[in-house]
């Protein structure tokens, strides 16, 4: 890198002014009243906009052996 390229402090942090982290928009279960991400299924219900989406006791049955399986193995 030659010294004609190289920037100010203030041109770089001019730069890194766009780089911030937002957090990520949570809302309330209309169902249960969890939080959890806009535009995704609850992850405590499995319920979108009123309507089950996934099945959440199956997803836990399947977890569940799946970690005993792994145990016993
Ligand atoms: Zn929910």
């Amino acid at each position: 890198m030659s010294v004609r390229m190289r920037h100010t402090r203030a041109h770089t942090g001019n730069r890194r002014s766009h780089h911030g982290l937002t957090a990520p928009r949570l809302s309330k279960c209309t169902n249960c009243s969890a939080s959890h991400l806009r535009h995704r299924a609850c992850s405590n219900c499995g319920m979108y906009r009123g309507k089950q989406v996934i099945d959440v006791v199956a997803k836990a049955e399947k977890k569940a052996a799946k970690k005993t399986s792994k145990a016993s193995a």
